[in-house]
């Protein structure tokens, strides 16, 4: 009899501000009764509704039940900057293992939007929940700016189209004159996350059931099947998929090699008409990978705001504290003051952190633990796009079907070992405190 149980569920910090700029979403009841299923879908993110949606198309008739823990898009599919990225973020440098590989994920990355863009089209999601208006990888000092040529000249390698913006093209889109450069690639999507991952929950649930704040604190094996306990019921199935991120090592699963995270993030008051020049919506994240995400939204987004990104913490308590939140609030402050001197001052409206999971050799945990039990988890922090692959790989598995996704999550090589606790975190956040000082413009 195997049995994998939790005391630790996700605690979040600060409000979920991509829900509560659109208002109220449609509810789901919680699971206060037993009952029996198909297959179980633990969590409602990214990679738990991608599994849904996948489940529905490979085995339309299967009675699926998905149980989430908190609300739909509470969590960090609700608390993250929406970069659905085509593109890796490390063709550049070490990580970069030649062109063949850089295809290989882009292709990967590109079928997990291709899989969104119709789960868009299908469920009548809004088009600027999914918009598909590409980034900017912005520099400011010269090193962040060689970076981008470096990584240009593998675009380039790739046959992938971008274009240079200068200084004034950036600030013609920013209105910020900032930066002193940008690359603009046309691939990615900006997620409004919330709306996004509320469409997509609304249009499963047209064939599955989703209960919401029904943490499942313990999987058992009882003969051919699986019990999933909730605190008031639970549901006896053959197969269930965990899709818990950092939250699959709560279960006991990949203990001692994953490194959670918690990223930060501001989101202004709506700006007053004619506050800020340049476009009305952009999204620019860093040359530097520790330098700060900078986005702008408009109106059907949830009102002209821009929101800041900076700041990391391990944490692998998986909590993070009011004094990280407010120690993120002030290096936000300065950096949005920074960028935008004719807004210094201005207070955001919502801060929060959002926790990730990360592995040192950038693998993912996905796969099938033992008989019936799939993870599809460790998104290593760009989990729009991974999150929905190992979504669809893990109901694929369950399926019995043979694709590319599932024979590369298959091939893929355990997280390695981390060194022991309490050294990890104390070493972990001085190397991340020394990166992002030497960021710090960035
Ligand atoms: C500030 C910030 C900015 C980010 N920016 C980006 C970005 O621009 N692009 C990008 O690609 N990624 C970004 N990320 C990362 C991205 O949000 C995550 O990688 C992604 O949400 C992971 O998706 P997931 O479905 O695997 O996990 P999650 O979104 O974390 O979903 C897992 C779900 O499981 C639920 N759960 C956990 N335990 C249980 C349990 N016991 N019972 C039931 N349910 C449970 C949780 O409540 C949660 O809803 C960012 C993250 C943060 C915090």
């Amino acid at each position: 009899m195997s049995r994998y149980a939790t005391n630790r569920l996700p605690r979040h910090r600060g409000e979920a501000a991509w829900a509560s700029i659109l208002g109220p979403g449609p509810r789901y009841p919680r699971l206060e009764a037993e009952c029996t299923a198909d297959v179980v879908i633990v969590g409602a993110g990214f990679a738990g509704l991608s599994a849904a949606r996948r489940l529905i198309q490979l085995r339309p008739k299967a009675r699926v039940i998905l149980l989430e823990a908190g609300k739909i898009a509470e969590g960090a599919a609700g608390r993250n900057s929406g970069f659905m990225n085509d593109l890796p973020d490390d063709l550049t440098g070490d990580d970069h293992k030649g062109a063949g590989d850089g295809r290989a994920q882009i292709a990967m990355n590109r079928h997990a939007i291709a899989f969104s863009r119709e789960a868009v089209e299908d469920y009548g999601i809004s088009a600027d929940f999914f918009d598909r208006a590409g980034k900017v990888i912005g520099a400011v000092g010269a090193a962040a700016d060689r970076q981008n040529q470096i990584y240009a000249a593998h675009l380039d390698d790739l046959n992938e189209p971008y274009e240079h913006l200068d200084v004034h093209a950036m600030e013609a889109l920013t209105g910020s004159r900032y930066y002193r450069s940008g690359l603009f690639t046309p691939g990615t999507v900006m997620l409004q996350p919330a709306g996004y991952i509320r469409g997509l929950a609304e249009g499963v649930s047209r064939k599955i059931t989703i209960h919401e704040q029904s943490p499942v604190i313990s999987i058992k094996r009882i003969g051919h099947v699986w019990r999933v306990q909730v605190p008031n019921g639970g549901v006896a199935a053959p197969q269930v998929i965990l899709a818990t991120n950092g939250h699959v090592e709560s279960f006991g699963i990949a203990t001692g090699r994953l490194m959670h995270v918690f990223l930060y993030a501001a989101l202004t008051p709506v700006l007053p008409e004619g506050a800020l020049g340049g476009a009305r919506r952009w999204g620019i994240r860093s040359s530097d990978p520790m330098g700060t995400s900078m986005r702008r939204i408009d109106g059907p987004q949830g009102g002209d705001r821009v929101l800041t990104r900076a700041v990391a913490t391990l944490r692998s308590g998986m909590r993070a504290s009011e004094l990280d939140l407010e120690r993120a609030a002030g290096i936000q402050q300065r950096k949005f003051d920074a960028r935008f001197p004719g807004l210094a001052g201005l207070r955001p409206e919502y801060i929060w952190a959002g926790q990730l999971c990360l592995s040192r050799n950038g693998a993912s945990v996905t796969g099938e633990v033992e008989e019936g039990l799939f993870t599809a988890c460790v998104q290593n922090g760009l989990g729009t796009t991974r999150g929905t692959l190992s979504g669809i790989a893990a109901a694929e598995m369950a399926c019995g079907v043979d694709t590319v996704l599932t024979r590369h999550f298959s091939a893929e090589p355990q997280p390695p070992r981390l060194s022991p606790l309490p050294f990890r975190d104390a070493v972990g956040n001085m190397v991340i405190r020394w990166k992002e000082r030497r960021a710090a413009l960035e």
